[in-house]
């Protein structure tokens, strides 16, 4: 698959990459997820270095709630405007575990990353663990998402 690499082991990560997924290891903590005791946690790095962290945050309203990529997403448009994220990684695990567990960005949180993208015409690159145990590094949101819809659909 092109635009995607894989690493069987943690250990073959970068360490900027280790970094990051620890730091999104450690997000996860926050989470707020009484209703799926699914808690998951991403940790974003911008261009200047600068790295920023979300949970996910469930309501009983069950619509609500927002998933941590957005969470940090969002977070980061908000507050840092003229920056770019370089990376993303994304991690979860059930709340009575301390293993993590493979997860991958949901439909609506590859929507908003590839916005990401677009918005600040550079490639973000995505880490995540697929169901095999693999590390997959994205090169791109971009890849996560072929056939997509953006503002040059409308
Ligand atoms: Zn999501």
């Amino acid at each position: 698959m092109d635009g995607f690499h894989f690493f069987s082991e943690f250990a073959e990560l970068s360490a900027q990459d280790q970094d990051l997924i620890q730091l999104a290891r450690k997000a996860s903590n926050s989470s707020y997820s009484p209703y799926s005791q699914f808690m998951v946690g991403a940790s974003a790095r911008l261009d200047d270095g600068r790295i920023i962290s979300g949970s996910n945050q469930e309501n009983a309203s069950y619509p609500a709630g927002l998933c941590a990529e957005r969470v940090a997403l969002f977070h980061i448009a908000s507050s840092y405007p003229d920056r770019s994220v370089d990376s993303i990684a994304v991690v979860a695990r059930r709340a009575n575990d301390t293993k993590f567990k493979p997860v991958s960005p949901c439909g609506i949180c590859r929507q908003v990353m590839l916005e990401v993208e677009l918005k600040q015409n550079k490639p973000m690159r995505v880490i995540l663990q697929s169901a095999d145990g693999r590390w997959v590094v994205s090169e791109s949101a971009q890849h996560l998402l072929p056939f997509s819809f953006g503002q040059d659909s409308l």
